[in-house]
């Protein structure tokens, strides 16, 4: 019988977990659904990811408002992917901040990866009617960026680590309280979605420098927040394992002159026993081996995946 497509058939909600991490310092994991944070300024906000609508985004904001009625000043955005960024007018926010790489990703590939995201995960959009538009970042930078909190609050280190997840993720440092939301560059115990990766980079020096930060708290992309430094590391090794994984088994039968067919059934039979459990394991495979594959062949920059495209390589591997 033919799998359901990408994650069409995960209709069930998730629980999630407001979790206090410091003075001031929010996350809401939800069981491998998108995480999403938040850190007080002295007078104002700073939160991190805006999930896929603004009705969805309305609902975290809620749960934060039990807790300070401060306003959003800054929406800090990892990379561009649109169940991150299309809630981000229910933010109000002052700036909307991102990379530059972000920046072109979005102008590039926004409507075409909104399309193709809404397909793969519908449940994650809840009333999609409500996105007014594409998310276009209002502050962008190319390496760092910091960020003041005021008070004796400390500041937050935006950092651009290199290509990983997407050519443009960066990671939000906190020092004062030892707190890094690594957006999608980590997963704790869920899948990884590699579909518009550098694998390579992203397997060895992105993740030293994620690595380099020595996070007391680690707040992924998706999974519960990693706590202390053994904690943190062990999440950063386990998406690397992940990666490698992936390299070696979609390396082999590329230089053995195999099919993507051929590589996705090795890659699947290889990770499997371990992360196969995870959440959107299934759901991102396909996807993931297609892209190493281009990488393989050579293609530096990911191609676009529209809807049709999308279909075409669930089709060729999974049925
Ligand atoms: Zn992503």
């Amino acid at each position: 019988m033919a799998k359901p497509f990408a994650s069409t058939a995960d209709t069930a909600a998730k629980i999630e977990t407001l979790e206090i991490l410091g003075d001031g310092i929010y996350a809401l994991t939800a069981q491998g659904d998108p995480n999403v944070g938040a850190i007080e300024g002295e007078d104002f906000l700073v939160c991190f990811e805006a999930r896929a609508t603004p009705v969805a985004a309305r609902d975290w904001l809620v749960r934060l408002r039990e807790h300070t009625q401060k306003p959003v000043k800054y929406l800090v955005l990892t990379h561009y992917h649109a169940v991150r960024v299309l809630g981000a007018s229910a933010f109000d926010a002052e700036c909307i901040i991102a990379s530059e790489a972000t920046r072109k990703l979005i102008d590039e590939r926004g409507m075409e990866d909104w399309a193709s995201e809404f397909g793969r995960m519908p449940r994650l959009f809840k009333q999609p009617d409500s996105i007014p538009g594409l998310t276009r970042p209002t502050k962008t930078f190319e390496r760092n960026h910091v960020i003041e909190l005021g008070g004796d609050r400390g500041r937050i280190e935006l950092h651009f680590c290199g290509r990983g997840h997407t050519a443009g993720d960066i990671v939000a440092w906190h020092e004062k309280s030892l707190t890094l939301f690594a957006g999608d560059l980590v997963e704790a115990q869920a899948a990884l979605y590699t579909g518009d990766a550098f694998h390579m980079d992203w397997s060895t020096d992105t993740l030293d420098r994620v690595k380099s930060f020595r996070s007391e708290n680690l707040v992924g992309g998706r999974g519960p927040v990693a706590k202390g430094v053994a904690a943190t590391d062990a999440a950063i090794e386990q998406t690397r394992e992940f990666l490698n994984s992936m390299i070696e088994h979609v390396g082999a039968a590329h230089r053995q002159g195999g099919t993507l067919r051929q590589a996705f059934e090795a890659t699947h039979a290889a990770l499997d026993p371990k992360f196969g459990r995870w959440p959107i394991f299934e759901h991102c495979l396909p996807f993931n081996v297609q892209r190493l594959w281009d990488e393989l062949d050579g293609i530096d920059w990911p191609r676009i995946w529209t809807m049709e495209r999308d279909r075409e390589v669930w089709a060729q591997l999974q049925e």
